[in-house]
C-alpha cells in the first residue's frame, strides 16, 4: 500500500509511541499495552491494515493528545498481531513518512488525518558516495560485533544487493545506537544528504566505541583476564545490589580499615597501610592492581604485628618437659637447658631495665635482643631434632612453625619477590611468622645444611640478616616493604651435615649434635615412647605388651638406621596389622611375640653385615659418617697385571680420591718396611672399590681403611675381619684426628665390631660414646700406619732389609 503524492491525505486510526522510532523500509516489533493503542491496531488490522505511529514527547504522558506527539511519524502497516494477556505485540512493515495534520477523534481510540511527506533525492555523486560510505561503515561496524539481528534486510545491504539508497539508509538508521529523540531528528531531516551526514556521524561513533572495546578487550584479556573477572563480578555484585535496592556497602573496604586499625601496627606501618587502602579505595574496580594491593594489604593486616605468647621461661619446668617428651640425649638436653637459662638471664634483665626506664623510653625497639646465638642441631633423620624443637616450644608455651629451606637457590625464597612481579609473595620467614600467629614463636629452619647459591642471589646472607639478633629487628622482605621484628623469634636450625653450611653461618650457629642413637637407647625410645604413642594412635589397648625380644628383633633386623624413624614406621605397621585383627573380631591379641614380628613385617630385611665374612685378603672395613648417621664400609682392592695404574670406584668424592692416591704412594715409598720390591707397581694395576648402595662418600677418614686394603693385597695377609678403623693417613704414615667419633663407634658396635682402631689424638672422644659399648669394644689407638697394620692385619709383615739392587719381580709375585 503505497501514498500516491504528496498531498494525500488520509484518515487512519493513530498509535502513540513510547521510546522507539519506526522508520519507512524497515519492519518493527511493536509492543502496545495501551487499552487504546490496542483497539487503534485492531481497527486498523480489521480494515485496510494501515496505522500511523507518531513518537510521544514525552513517554510519561499516558493519554497523549495531538500536541504530545512529534508532528513527523510513519505510516505502517500492521502485518500481524499476536495479542497475549497485557500487551499486543505487532509486526510492522514501515511504509512512508507522514505528518500529522489533523487529530480528528481521540476517544475510543486516535484517528487522525495524515499526509506523506516524501524524501527527496539530489542525486549527486556527493550523495551517493556518502550513501555507499555509510555502507561501508556499516559492514565494519557488523565486523567489529555490533550486536543485531541478521534479517534479510541487513543481509542485502551488507551484501551490496540492496540498490535503494533510500531503503538502505532508513534501514541502518533504524539499527543506530542512539537515543530516541536523536532517532526522531533523523527522521524528521527534510533533506536526505543532510540525514546520510548524520547517519554517517553517528555510525562513525559507534565505530569508535567498538573499536575501542575491542582493543580494551583484547588488550586485558590477555594480560589480566583473572583480575578482570574480579573486578567484574565485584562491579556486578556492586549492580545487583544497588538493583535490589540495598545501600551500596563498601562492606570490604571497611573491614580493612577495621582490621588495620586492630593489627597493632607500628605507626609508620600502619599509616603506609592506611596510604594503600585509600589508593585501594580509590583505583577502578577494572584496575588489575587493585587484586594485587587487596592482596598485600591482607598479609599486612595478618601479620602478628604485636601478639606475643607470654614470654615465662621456667628451667625447671623445661627440663621437666624435655624429659618427658624424649628418653637420653642428655648431652643435647643440657646444652639446650644451658641456652634457655642464658635466654631467660636476658630477658629478666631486660625486663628490669624497662621498668627502670623513663616512660618515653619504654616504646617498641629499646630492649637488647633476647637470644645472642642460634641453635642448630646437627644428626642424621629420625634422631629428635624436629621433636626436640617441638618440645622446646611446649616448654616455653610458644608456638611451633618449621620451614624446609633443602634446596633453596634463590634469595627470594627468603626474602620475598618484589610486589611488581605476578604471584608475589613473602619469603619462607615472614609465611612462617604468618602461620604462627605470634612473634615470638619457636622457628625451626630445617635442612640449613642443603641451601645452595647461585646466580640468584645468596640465600645464606639473606637467612643470616633474618638469624642475626643484630640486624633482624628489622627484617625487611621484598614483598612486605616494610620491617619486621623477628628479634623474639627463637629460630632453632637442623641439618644432617655441618660441613655444607655456609661457613658465614655456622660461625653464628651453637651446634648441637644429635649423633643417633645406640641399640639399647633405641630400644628404650621404642619401649617407652614409640609403642605406647602408635598404641594409642591406632586406637588399641595399652595393655598390649611389645615382648623385648620382638622389640630387638625389629631394631637389629628390620632396621639399620641411625634415627628411630623406620623403626616407627615398622613399630606403626605392627600396630595397624594388630587393629585390623581387632576389627576383624579375631581374638584379642596380648602380646607381641616373635612369630607376629616375622608375620606382620615379613621376611627379616638385614642380615649381620659380619657373620659371613671371613678374614679376607684385600678388605678392610672402614667407618664413616654420612647425612644418614654413621656407618661402616668396607674398602676392597683387586690388584691385576698392568702398568700402575690406580682405578677408583664406588660414587668417591674427591678427598676420598686423593686419601686413596696417597695410600699408593706410602705404599710404594715404603716398600721395604712392607716386604715388598722396590718397583713392586710396575707391573701391576691397582683397582680400589668401595661398594654399599651406591651413595656418595667423602672425608679423609678412610684414609686408614683404604691403606690397609691396599697393603694386605700387596703383602697377600688377610685382615681381621673384626676390626673396623678409621683415620686419615699422611704420606709419611701418620694417623691424623678426624670427627664423627661417637656416631662411627656406634655404627661399628651396631654392625657387631669387636675391635676398633682410632686415631691417637682422638682418644679424648672416648667420653662421649656410651660406657656399655666402651666395655664391649676394644678401642686401639695408632699414630702411624704401622700400630694399624699390626692389629689389622692377620700376620706381621716381612720386612725387608733396604738393599740396593734387588731382583725385580712383581710384588704381589714376591710377598707370596
Ligand atoms: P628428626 O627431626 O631428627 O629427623 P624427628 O624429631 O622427626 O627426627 O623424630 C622421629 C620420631 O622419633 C619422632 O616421632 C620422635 O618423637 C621420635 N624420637 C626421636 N628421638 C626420640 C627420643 N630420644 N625419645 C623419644 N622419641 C624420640
Amino acid at each position: 500500500m503505497v501514498i500516491s503524492s504528496k498531498k494525500t491525505v488520509k484518515s487512519i486510526p493513530v498509535v502513540a509511541l513510547r521510546g522507539s522510532v519506526v522508520f519507512p523500509n524497515t519492519e518493527a516489533v511493536l509492543n502496545f499495552g495501551r487499552p487504546k493503542s490496542k483497539l487503534a491496531v485492531g481497527a486498523a488490522f480489521g480494515g485496510d491494515r494501515l496505522l500511523a505511529v507518531f513518537a510521544q514527547k514525552d513517554a510519561r504522558i499516558s493519554s497523549p493528545g495531538k500536541e504530545d506527539l512529534y508532528e513527523i511519524g510513519t505510516l505502517v502497516t500492521v502485518q500481524e498481531i499476536m495479542p497475549t494477556e497485557d500487551e499486543t505485540h505487532v509486526l510492522a512493515q514501515g511504509v512512508a513518512r507522514v505528518r500529522l495534520v489533523n487529530m480528528e477523534l481521540e476517544d475510543p481510540y486516535l484517528i487522525g488525518e495524515v499526509e506523506e511527506v516524501p524524501v527527496i533525492l539530489s542525486g549527486s555523486d556527493r550523495e551517493s558516495a556518502l550513501v555507499n560510505q555509510i555502507i561501508e561503515l556499516f559492514r565494519k561496524a557488523i565486523n567489529l560485533g555490533k550486536p543485531l539481528e541478521p534479517t534479510q534486510m541487513v543481509m542485502r545491504i551488507v551484501s551490496g544487493t540492496l540498490n535503494n539508497p533510500v531503503e538502505a539508509v532508513n534501514q541502518i538508521a533504524s539499527l543506530l545506537e542512539i537515543r530516541t529523540t536523536e532517532k526522531q531528528s533523523l527522521l524528521e531531516e527534510k533533506d536526505f544528504v543532510k540525514m546520510v551526514e548524520k547517519v554517517y556521524e553517528y555510525l562513525s561513533q559507534e565505530i569508535n566505541i567498538l573499536e575501542l572495546e575491542r582493543s580494551i578487550q583484547a588488550k586485558t584479556e590477555k594480560r589480566f583476564q583473572e583480575q578482570m573477572r574480579k573486578a567484574m563480578l565485584r562491579e556486578r555484585k556492586r549492580t545487583i545490589e544497588e538493583e535490589l535496592g540495598e545501600e551500596e556497602t563498601d562492606d570490604d573496604m571497611s573491614e580493612l580499615r577495621k582490621k588495620i586499625e586492630a593489627a597493632g601496627m607500628p605507626k609508620e606501618i600502619e599509616d603506609k597501610a592506611r596510604k594503600e587502602l585509600d589508593r585501594l579505595v580509590q583505583m577502578s574496580p577494572h584496575n588489575p592492581e587493585g587484586g594485587y594491593l587487596r592482596n598485600y594489604l591482607d598479609w599486612l593486616v595478618e601479620m602478628p604485628w604485636s601478639v606475643t605468647s607470654p614470654n615465662n621461661v621456667q628451667i625447671k619446668h623445661a627440663s621437666k618437659i624435655l624429659d618427658e617428651d624424649h628418653f637420653g640425649l642428655g648431652k643435647a638436653k643440657e646444652r639446650i637447658l644451658e641456652f634457655l637459662a642464658v635466654m631467660k638471664v636476658k630477658h629478666d634483665k631486660e625486663i628490669a631495665k624497662k621498668s627502670k626506664g623513663t616512660k618515653n623510653q619504654k616504646q617498641d625497639g629499646i630492649h637488647e635482643p633476647v637470644n645472642p646465638t642460634i641453635l642448630c642441631f646437627i644428626g642424621p633423620p629420625g634422631v629428635g631434632k624436629t621433636s626436640i624443637g617441638k618440645s622446646i616450644a611446649r616448654a616455653l608455651g610458644r608456638k611451633f612453625v618449621r620451614v624446609s629451606l633443602g634446596g633453596i637457590r634463590d634469595e627470594a625464597e627468603i626474602r620475598g619477590h618484589r610486589r611488581t612481579y605476578v604471584g608475589a609473595l613473602p619469603g619462607r620467614i615472614i609465611q612462617g611468622i604468618k602461620n604462627a600467629g605470634t612473634k615470638n614463636p619457636v622457628f625451626m629452619l630445617d635442612e640449613i645444611d642443603k641451601i645452595g647459591t647461585d646466580f640468584r642471589g645468596d640465600p645464606s646472607s639473606a637467612l643470616l640478616e633474618a638469624l642475626d639478633p643484630e640486624q633482624n629487628r628489622e627484617f625487611s622482605d621484598h614483598y612486605l616493604e616494610v620491617p619486621f621484628d623477628l628479634s623474639q623469634v627463637m629460630f632453632i636450625c637442623t641439618g644432617n651435615v655441618l660441613d655444607t653450611i655456609p661457613h658465614a653461618l655456622r660461625d653464628r650457629l651453637e651446634i648441637i649434635r644429635f649423633p643417633g642413637y645406640t641399640q639399647e637407647e633405641k630400644f628404650n625410645i621404642a619401649k617407652k615412647f614409640l609403642w605406647p604413642k602408635q598404641l594409642e594412635a591406632h586406637g588399641l589397648s595399652n595393655k598390649i605388651e611389645m615382648i623385648p625380644t620382638s622389640l630387638n628383633e625389629i631394631i637389629r633386623r628390620y632396621t639399620r638406621e641411625a634415627g628411630v624413624r623406620n623403626l616407627e614406621r615398622d613399630i606403626a605397621t605392627v600396630c595397624r596389622k594388630i587393629a585390623r585383627k581387632v576389627a576383624d573380631g579375631k581374638d584379642a591379641v596380648k602380646q607381641v611375640a616373635l612369630p607376629q614380628i616375622h608375620e606382620y613385617l615379613g621376611p627379616q630385611r638385614f642380615s649381620s653385615l659380619l657373620a659371613e665374612r671371613r678374614d679376607e685378603i684385600g678388605m678392610s672395613t672402614g667407618l664413616a659418617v654420612t647425612a644418614a648417621g654413621g656407618e661402616i664400609l668396607f674398602v676392597e682392592v683387586a690388584l691385576m697385571p698392568g702398568k700402575g695404574k690406580l682405578t677408583l670406584t664406588g660414587q668417591l668424592g674427591d678427598v676420598m680420591q686423593e686419601s686413596a692416591k696417597a695410600a699408593f704412594s706410602f705404599a710404594r715409598s715404603h716398600w721395604a718396611e712392607l716386604g715388598l720390591s722396590p718397583d713392586f707397581a710396575r707391573d701391576i694395576d691397582v683397582h680400589i672399590h668401595v661398594p654399599e648402595g651406591a651413595v656418595p662418600k667423602d672425608g679423609p677418614s678412610a684414609g686408614t681403611a683404604i691403606t690397609t686394603a691396599l697393603i694386605s693385597a700387596l703383602t697377600k695377609i688377610p685382615v681381621h675381619r673384626e676390626v673396623g678403623m678409621t683415620g686419615e693417613v699422611t704420606l709419611r704414615g701418620r694417623v691424623l684426628e678426624i670427627g664423627g667419633i661417637k656416631e662411627k663407634v656406634i655404627a661399628a658396635h651396631t654392625a657387631g665390631l669387636k675391635t676398633i682402631i682410632l686415631p691417637k689424638d682422638n682418644k679424648k672422644d672416648l667420653e662421649d660414646v656410651p660406657d656399655k659399648i666402651q666395655k664391649e669394644v676394644k678401642f686401639i689407638f695408632a699414630s702411624v700406619v704401622d700400630d694399624v697394620l699390626k692389629v689389622a692385619l692377620t700376620k706381621p709383615l716381612h720386612k725387608k732389609e733396604l738393599i740396593e739392587d734387588s731382583p725385580m719381580e712383581p710384588a704381589y709375585l714376591a710377598a707370596s
